[in-house]
């Protein structure tokens, strides 16, 4: 379905997991995103942005306001996917299968501290870990790194739009299943960031508590009323 033209795919967050681990049986690409209010009013006016979104394979609905904003045109059944839950339910999927994971971005040593949290949540697991750079300059050492350890699920933190476009250019170089752009769930999952108490996430209010710990996302957050005003005259 669409969200104010962009796509949002409905589905709740067992379907998703359920249908991540078939991809990962193998084939092409593809390609993951974990789309917020953000995403939404960037993409309609970043042309490039919008058109890597509909070039996804899946379009998850992370935010709860995209949440709210779908189940307004009449999806009932979408549930909440975030990258950080995804990735923790990924990650015991693939311990189970013997599959290895591929964390890519973040700041200095995040991505090695996610990696520890997951092999936590899911003993067995093998995962990899590269800072690396949104920047096309550090494409060919990245997909070296992640060819050369041959991961199921790789997981790319470089923040909308930076990491959509990454695994855009690169999808059919990779030679991975499925790649899931993350935003900022390897400082959760490394406990950089602390995270929303799970009562304000069920109101949909986990963004002020992101608001109160990151004050500097208030520019980010600015579209957000927009936003709320373009879907309830859209409705
Ligand atoms: N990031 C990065 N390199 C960059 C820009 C961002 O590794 O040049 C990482 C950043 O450290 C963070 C993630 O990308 O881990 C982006 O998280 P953000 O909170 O912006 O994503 P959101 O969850 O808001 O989509």
């Amino acid at each position: 379905m669409r969200v104010l033209g962009i796509r949002v795919d409905c589905l709740t967050f067992k379907q998703a997991v359920e249908l991540l681990a078939t991809w990962g049986c193998g084939g092409p690409t593809r390609l993951v995103a974990t789309v917020n209010p953000e995403f939404v009013m960037r993409a309609r006016t970043d042309a490039a942005f919008a058109q890597v979104l509909e070039s996804a394979d899946l379009c998850l609905p992370d935010g709860s306001g995209v949440v709210w904003a779908a189940r307004r045109t009449g999806c009932r059944t979408i549930e909440r996917v975030t990258g950080t839950d995804l990735l923790a339910e990924l990650a015991r999927t693939c311990a189970a299968r013997g599959w290895a994971m591929f964390l890519l971005g973040a700041g200095p040593g995040v991505a090695d501290r996610a990696a520890d949290r997951l092999r936590a949540l899911a003993p067995g697991l093998k995962v990899e870990t590269h800072a690396g750079s949104p920047d096309a300059s550090g494409d060919e050492r990245a997909l070296t790194l992640i060819q050369e350890f041959g991961p199921r699920v790789l997981a790319v933190a470089y923040g909308a739009p930076h990491q959509e476009a990454w695994i855009a250019r690169n999808r059919d170089r990779m030679r991975v299943p499925v790649a899931i752009g993350v935003g900022g769930a390897l400082d959760f999952l490394a406990g950089e960031v602390s995270r929303a108490p799970a009562w304000l996430g069920s109101m949909g209010l986990e963004w002020t508590y992101r608001l109160l710990v990151q004050p500097w996302r208030v520019w980010r957050m600015r579209v957000l009323p927009q936003f709320v005003f373009d879907v309830l005259r859209q409705w």
